[in-house]
């Protein structure tokens, strides 16, 4: 795919969703942290109705902990893998207390030192809560890059330095919403819905569906 094809690929997202953001509920990068942490494997929807309680009653670090990892269960037990995923928040929370002073750090190596915090997590905080141009490679945008070919790769990595490479700088803050967006609604895993999407013309995946 060349330049000119990506750069129109952008800024029809662009005119489509002006201002993407993610669909976990959050008011703060702690609450931002701590969603993300329980949405692997899991809906966004699932862990933002677990987060209404969990907010609610653990809104700081310091509070999350007094709720300890069986108070973290009660609210988390209806989202996937959640007896690690306790664990994980209250490691989270105490780091964060220890090492932090209460707060989310701006600072990727920071971030991932955290239990259950990896790249992605990182780099979705720091582009979410902090407006970092980073690019998180989450399973609907390296389908979505690969399908498109806008940035093929093997692996996840491979994919997010391509990304990074080729999305130009204005574009650099919004394209992991938009490219999650369009993998979750259009350019679905199973069957794309090539027939509603608005970049089918520029789009160079060869089996497109006419739906
Ligand atoms: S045309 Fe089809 S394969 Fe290409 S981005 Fe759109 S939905 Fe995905």
């Amino acid at each position: 795919m060349n330049m000119q094809k990506r750069r129109q690929i952008l800024e029809r997202l662009r005119a489509d969703n002006p201002q993407p953001t993610t669909e976990l509920n959050f008011r703060n990068p702690f609450e931002l942290l701590i969603a993300v942490l329980l949405s692997a494997q899991a809906t966004d929807v699932s862990v933002n109705k677990a987060t209404i309680g969990l907010f609610t009653d653990g809104p700081t670090p310091a509070a999350m902990l007094a709720l300890g990892v069986e108070g973290v269960k009660q609210h988390i037990k209806t989202i996937g893998l959640f007896n690690t995923k306790a664990v994980n928040v209250i490691k989270t929370c105490t780091m964060l207390m220890e090492l932090h002073g209460g707060e989310v750090p701006e600072n990727r190596a920071a971030l991932e030192a955290l239990p259950g915090v990896g790249r992605k997590t990182a780099n979705v905080v720091l582009n979410t809560a902090f407006g970092w141009p980073t690019i998180a490679v989450d399973t609907h945008i390296f389908r979505v890059a690969n399908r498109t070919a806008f940035a093929k790769g093997k692996t996840v990595d491979e994919v997010e330095q391509r990304l990074l490479k080729w999305v130009p700088a204005e574009f650099k803050l919004d394209v992991h919403h938009w490219f999650i967006l369009h993998g979750r609604y259009t350019c679905i895993a199973r069957k794309p819905r090539c027939g509603s999407c608005i970049i089918e013309d520029l789009c160079e995946f060869k089996d497109k569906t006419e739906i």
